[in-house]
């Protein structure tokens, strides 16, 4: 596929010569040359179970194992890094007040921390605390009182061991995800969307566990990907772009295995990537993952408001069969991508299965057809050759598309794909493409578990 008909000049200029040190993925960086990532240096990670836990609040179904998902959220990062982590017991019920940490790493469902969330509808939230080198000496983890949480998939719930899968992220360091289908993704879905129980965020997607490797644990036998993104041609001249999307997709089976956001100085850097050879894709975050959604709290992308609108990019080169290849000799330095984009048409804004829309990832079986939906601006313009997954073995259905009905103020289309019953887990991505050449991404939108 060409971008043929697009005026978009990508100047792939000199390899930079000299490497910087690199930190993966969207991390919590404390400096704006996304060198310093806020990690931890004390090892084992010792937190303190609030006894809230063992008498939960009733926003907290009855009969629910709050201890056992708080465990399994641990055990499902320290199972892929070399963290370690040491359970304790605390008396303490509240997160600690900003700039008054007490070096207890507290897990609390305690109603007393209603104030902490005051009117935010987010189930979770964690406070990191880090000393003046970038590292983390504090992390507290909160459930929101005023919310539903479940362990059984009740619908109109949160399932417990999904948020605190989440913000045990936060506590290792890592900033949301714009893989649609990560833990990290910045929006939880509520038990009963799509009518199924939202478990995906409990399996931690490669993209999670490349992030916190960068953070943690040996890079040996890895590789990674670095660059710089310029746009010329725009309101004030050539510039930095802050807050594009960057991911990386095995160019064989399709699945993603890292992403980042480019930082404020236009720069990026995907690291601990297995092996193999890649399509690098660049776009802009203005779909089911927004610009303002990736900064959690403070660090780097806190000032990241609004993304830059320029047309998706691959870059890789503009045909699917240029490959960037990784190995763990030496990084991949991709350059400064200067670029004058057009505006983009295509915007996908929602995904959706079993007649809901939503942003939240489609888990899909092998073996299986299902019909999903895609909305947002320009979407009524594809035709069924611009449909197509990332993985050879999800194919769309030929004559499928069909125009939906939505009460949106944009079109939605849907469409069947076949998943072979061959199909890796992991996650995997829409492409649409226009009859113009203009295409876009909906990274990471399926999840097969
Ligand atoms: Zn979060």
């Amino acid at each position: 596929m060409t971008r043929k008909g697009l005026s978009v000049i990508i100047t792939l200029l000199t390899l930079l010569g000299v490497q910087t040190p690199m930190r993966a993925y969207t991390l919590e960086y404390r400096d704006s040359a996304g060198v310093v990532a806020g990690r931890w240096l004390t090892k084992p990670i010792i937190v303190s179970f609030s006894i809230s836990l063992n008498s939960p609040p009733p926003n907290i179904k009855a009969g629910s194992d709050v201890i056992g998902a708080v465990r399994n959220a641990l055990e499902h990062w320290a199972k892929v890094t070399d963290v370690q982590f040491l359970e304790t017991s605390s008396t303490a019920q509240t997160l600690s007040s900003h700039n008054a940490g007490d070096r207890i790493n507290l897990i609390t469902v305690s109603a007393e921390n209603a104030a902490a969330f005051r009117a935010s509808e987010s189930p979770g939230r964690t406070r990191v605390f880090y000393d003046s080198g970038g590292a983390i000496v504090e992390a507290d983890i909160a459930l929101n009182p005023n919310q539903p949480f479940s362990s059984d998939g009740t619908p109109g719930t949160y399932d417990l061991e999904s948020t605190f899968t989440h913000e045990v992220g936060h506590l290792l360091g890592l900033e949301h995800s714009a893989i649609i289908g990560a833990t990290m993704q910045p929006r939880q879905a509520m038990n009963g969307v799509y009518g199924l129980p939202a478990f995906t965020q409990r399996t931690l997607s490669a993209d999670d566990v490349a992030g916190v490797r960068a953070l943690y644990g040996s890079r040996v036998g890895t590789g990674s990907i670095s660059g710089k993104l310029i746009a010329n041609g725009l309101a004030g001249g050539s510039r930095p772009i802050f807050g594009a999307q960057i991911f990386a997709e095995d160019a064989e089976t399709g699945k993603v295995l890292g992403s980042t956001v480019s930082l404020a100085s236009g720069e990026y850097h995907i690291e601990t990537l297995a092996p193999g050879n890649y399509h690098v894709i660049v776009q802009s975050l203005e779909g089911p993952v927004a610009a303002s959604d990736i900064a959690s709290t403070g660090g780097q992308y806190s000032s990241l408001i609004e993304s830059t609108a320029f047309r998706s990019f691959m870059a890789n080169g503009p045909s699917l069969s240029q490959l960037i290849a990784v190995t763990s000799d030496a990084p991949v330095s991709l350059g400064s991508f200067v670029f004058t984009n057009p505006t983009p048409t295509l915007k996908p804004q929602v995904i959706g299965m079993n007649g809901e829309l939503s942003t939240t990832v489609l888990p899909l079986k092998g073996g299986k057809t299902f019909r999903i939906y895609v909305g947002g601006e320009g979407i009524d313009q594809i035709a069924t050759a611009g449909l197509s997954i990332s993985s050879p073995l999800i194919g769309v259905v030929t004559d499928s598309l069909q125009q939906e009905e939505f009460d949106t103020p944009y079109p939605v289309i849907s469409f069947e794909v076949t998943v072979a019953s061959s199909v890796q887990p992991g996650d995997y991505s829409i492409r649409l493409q226009s009859a113009g050449g203009e295409f876009t991404y909906l990274a990471g939108a399926i999840t097969v578990e």
